[in-house]
């Protein structure tokens, strides 16, 4: 497989978006409007995974030198990878997006671990 071919636009499999070809170098490997991606590499970009589960964007993780990155986890077999975000570039993800998606309208669940007033 030739680079031209990796690099190709697809039809994202979970929400039919047209996704177009990264314009900033690096490789497509999810959806930027829901942010889901497929199960194809054993190692990123080799595409030599069996599996072609689609895979769940799950979380964000930051880090200090790579800067954020998509955690996905595939609902076909479970393994969990972590992708950069694509930025700089055409259709760049939609982070803030998925982030109140994710969340709900009452934003981050900042109660987790609240247990009532047990003060008395
Ligand atoms: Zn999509
Ligand atoms: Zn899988």
């Amino acid at each position: 497989m030739n680079k031209r071919e990796q690099n190709a636009g697809f039809v994202c499999e979970h929400c039919g978006a047209q996704v177009e070809p990264l314009t900033n170098g690096s490789y497509r490997n999810h959806c930027p409007f829901c942010l889901y991606s497929k199960h194809v590499d054993v190692q990123p970009g080799d595409r030599r995974s069996t599996c072609h589960g689609l895979m769940r964007p799950v979380g964000l993780a930051y880090k200090r030198k790579k800067g954020y990155q998509l955690v996905h986890q595939c609902l076909r077999c479970g393994v969990v990878r972590v992708n950069k975000v694509a930025v700089d570039t055409v259709q760049p993800d939609d982070l803030a997006g998925w982030v109140r998606h994710a969340t709900g309208p009452a934003g981050p669940r900042s109660r987790v671990g609240y247990g009532g007033d047990r003060s008395r």
